[in-house]
Order: C-alpha cells, then sequence, then structure tokens
C-alpha cells in the first residue's frame, strides 16, 4: 500500500534510533545469529522484588480502576517527598505529573509549552528523541554541538549564543544519555546564571539516569533559587530501579506547567497504569543510597564501565571519553571513515553500526541519532562476559578497515 495518504507530521518524523537498530538485532537473532545487542539502554538487572510483590497486591486489592489523570494522590505525595529528600528540591503533589515513561512526561512539557517556531536549545550529543518531540510540537530543535574535548558539554559562551528572541526552552539530561558525561553543581549553576536573564526559557532538565552517577552525588539546575520558578525536572523509575517495562514517568514543575501536562494527557492517555504506579510508589520509598539492591547495580555499571573504558583504549583508531553516569560509552571513531574491508565500505556511523552487526554481530547505535555523527553508542548494561566478547569481535572487525 502506498503511504501517501500519511500525514506530514508522520512523513516527517524519523524513526527512533535505539529502537530501530535494537529491532535488527532482534530479527537477526530470531535468524539463528549468536547477537550481541548493545543498542539499547535499560538495566540487565531485574525489578526489585519488593516492588514486584506491591505490584501483585496492587492488583489483588483491585487497584485495576482508572487512576486520577496526574497520577494517584499517594504516588505524587511520595515523588514530592523524594524530591525533597533526595534532591533537596520543593515541589508540591500539585506540581508533579506522572505519565507513561519519562519519554512522555518530555512530550507533554513540548506540547505544553511549544507554539510554532519556538526555539528549544538541545546541547548535543542529545537523546535520540529530543528533537523529534520539539518538531512534533511544531517547535523548532536548535542543536549546540559540543565535543569531545570539553566531555561533552555545553559551555556557557555556547548557551549564551544560542539564546535568540524565539529561545523558549532548554533541554538537556543529566547523566547524559548518550555520552554519560555528568553536570558538576558548580557548571549548572554556570547555566543557571546565563538563563537568571532570560526569563522567558525554560529549563528542561533530564534526571532520568540520576541514580547512575559514580560521581557521588546527583545535582539538580532546580537548586539554584534564581531559576527554580522555570525548571522542570523529569524522572522516572526506568533507569535506577530497573522498570523500563513498567512505563512510569514524572514531572516536578511549575504549576501551571503542571496542569497543563494534566490537560494534554487527560485526552491522550488518561494516565499511567494503575498496577505501575502501585509499584512505582514501592520504589520511591526506597533511598537509593540505603538500598543494597541499587547499590551493587551502581558497582556493577561502574565496574563496567571501566572495563569498556579500558578495552577500547586498546582499539587503536577509537578515542573515548570516561562517562561519569548512566551506562553508555560514546567513542569517536571518524578514523574509519574512508575505509573498507574489500565488500563493506564505511563512510559515516551508520555504516559502521550495520558493519559490525552484520560482519560480527554486535548492535550499537550510530552517532547521528544523537546528534555527532563522529560517534558511535555503545550501552554497557551486560555482563563483564558479554561486554568482552563484544569488544573482541569490535576490535577484531574494526581491524579488517583498511
Ligand atoms: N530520557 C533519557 C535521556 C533516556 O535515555 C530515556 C530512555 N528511555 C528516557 C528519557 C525515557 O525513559 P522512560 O520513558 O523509560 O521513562
Ligand atoms: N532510552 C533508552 C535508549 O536510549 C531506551 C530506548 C528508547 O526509549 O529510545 O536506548
Amino acid at each position: 500500500m502506498s503511504t501517501e495518504f500519511l500525514s506530514n507530521r508522520v512523513k516527517n518524523l524519523k524513526e527512533s534510533a535505539t529502537l530501530k537498530m535494537t529491532q535488527k538485532s532482534r530479527e537477526l537473532k530470531e535468524q539463528g545469529h549468536d547477537v550481541i545487542a548493545l543498542s539499547i539502554g535499560e538495566p540487565d538487572f531485574n525489578t526489585p522484588s519488593a516492588v514486584k510483590e506491591a505490584a501483585k497486591h496492587a492488583i489483588d486489592n483491585n487497584f485495576t480502576h482508572y487512576t486520577p489523570v496526574p497520577g494517584y494522590a499517594d504516588l505524587r505525595k511520595a515523588i514530592s517527598h523524594k524530591f525533597k529528600r533526595d534532591n533537596d528540591l520543593d515541589y508540591s503533589p500539585e506540581q508533579i505529573v506522572v505519565s507513561n515513561g519519562a519519554k512522555q512526561s518530555l512530550a507533554n512539557i513540548m506540547y505544553a509549552i511549544l507554539n510554532p517556531g519556538d526555539e528549544v536549545i538541545i546541547p548535543s550529543p542529545y537523546w535520540v528523541s529530543y528533537p523529534s518531540m520539539v518538531q512534533l510540537a511544531e517547535g523548532t530543535p536548535v542543536e549546540v554541538p559540543t565535543g569531545i574535548e570539553s566531555d561533552f558539554k555545553i559551555t556557557v559562551q555556547q548557551l549564551e549564543d544560542a539564546i535568540t528572541e524565539n529561545t523558549k526552552a532548554i533541554l538537556f539530561s543529566s547523566p547524559c544519555n548518550p555520552t554519560g558525561s555528568v553536570y558538576t553543581k558548580e557548571e549548572l549553576e554556570a547555566l543557571a546564571n546565563v538563563l537568571e536573564k532570560h526569563p522567558r526559557i525554560f529549563i528542561v532538565a533530564d534526571e532520568i539516569y540520576e541514580v547512575i552517577n559514580f560521581k557521588g552525588k546527583h545535582e539538580s539546575i532546580a537548586q539554584f533559587k534564581n531559576v527554580k520558578d522555570r525548571v522542570i525536572t523529569v524522572n522516572g523509575v526506568s533507569k535506577g530501579f530497573a522498570m523500563t517495562g513498567w512505563r512510569i514517568g514524572y514531572i516536578g514543575a511549575p504549576l501551571e506547567i503542571a496542569k497543563a501536562c494534566n490537560k494534554i494527557q487527560g485526552q491522550y492517555t488518561s494516565g499511567a497504569g494503575s498496577i505501575s504506579q502501585m509499584a512505582a510508589l514501592d520504589a520511591l520509598n526506597i533511598e537509593p543510597k540505603n538500598s543494597e539492591e541499587i547499590q551493587e547495580m551502581l558497582k556493577a555499571f561502574n565496574s563496567r564501565r571501566d572495563l569498556v573504558v579500558g578495552l577500547l583504549k586498546e582499539i587503536p583508531g577509537i578515542k573515548a571519553n570516561v562517562p561519569d553516569g548512566a551506562f553508555y560509552v560514546f567513542p569517536e571513531v571518524n578514523s574509519f571513515y574512508g575505509k573498507s574491508n574489500g565488500s563493506h565500505k564505511i563512510e559515516n556511523s551508520n555504516d559502521l553500526c550495520m558493519y559490525l552487526l552484520e560482519k560480527v554481530y554486535v548492535g550499537l547505535v550510530p552517532g547521528e541519532a544523537f546528534g555527532n555523527p563522529d560517534c558511535i553508542r555503545i550501552s554497557y548494561a551486560t555482563s563483564n562476559e558479554v561486554l568482552i566478547e563484544a569488544m573482541k569481535r569490535i576490535k577484531a572487525a574494526l581491524a579488517e578497515l583498511k
């Protein structure tokens, strides 16, 4: 069937590269190939047992009806408490909206604040879905490129230069997907000081990787009083509590933004699933720094980070930074562009990822999808043995490129 009838909105929409590469890996696996998928960003750990029990309890106790659109009152109270406990942020329960994953939280925000022509500053590399979300809401993404030499962080000067009279928001993640970079308190304060001078700009702080931080304490830009009333803090249970499939994300936001997001999802989804909300309620009562399960997970990610960065150093032609959080490495691989193994010619990060997938069955994501075509993203959310095997395969395949 022709696809002519589809809306321009969909025709212009890019497919999510993370999900596409993961699907490709899945298909090759189904054909019987020994695929190692380092393409999707999700913890390989299981959801904590107490959380699973809470979900079973919710079913048995008939938490099976529509919930309030912004989420159960108890859950919003727990999130408000979590913001205070872990981040020293004051968001009242009315300022909280629970959604189907942080992904929907982010999309809600874009629909809530953007009019056609409004610009959103997105430091690149960025998480794959940001520009598409802005475009779906008819805004204009303004990418600000950062490189490995600045640890992939935007500078004060770059931010100042990117602001125009049409700037409506800045959107970034820390810890960052795909680079693993973590902004320090001082760096966030410097950005807040620039934004203080532009009171119409919203700051969308995606803190979904808060818990996976090897530097110690997580820092939120909302802690700075000069911008707090314009910060929308996005978080969720997917990464820190190994709950990707439960689809629970949330925001702490200025009241009018929270109300707007509530209005939007009242028309779109009626809110997040009741059982998942009850599971999240249990998860949020866990203080990550006091949870043995979470600390074990964090330790494992930290040692895998060291393992992968160490193995990458042994591959000629690859340059990598040392990520401080999340579970990705984003090495520069452009020294392979223009090379070939005879059958595969590598011109860019897409070619390189396809080559590694088809030749040695390792699934990665091209940097292009994150706004940096010089790099590729490796997710190290898997066991040491699998990572060692994957890096061995990558090294061998790259050595064939001349
Ligand atoms: N933000 C970032 C930076 C992410 O990597 C992800 C990954 N899924 C999300 C938001 C969305 O998370 P979820 O919808 O699973 O809560
Ligand atoms: N955020 C994860 C990733 O970047 C999950 C996939 C997605 O939602 O895009 O791989």
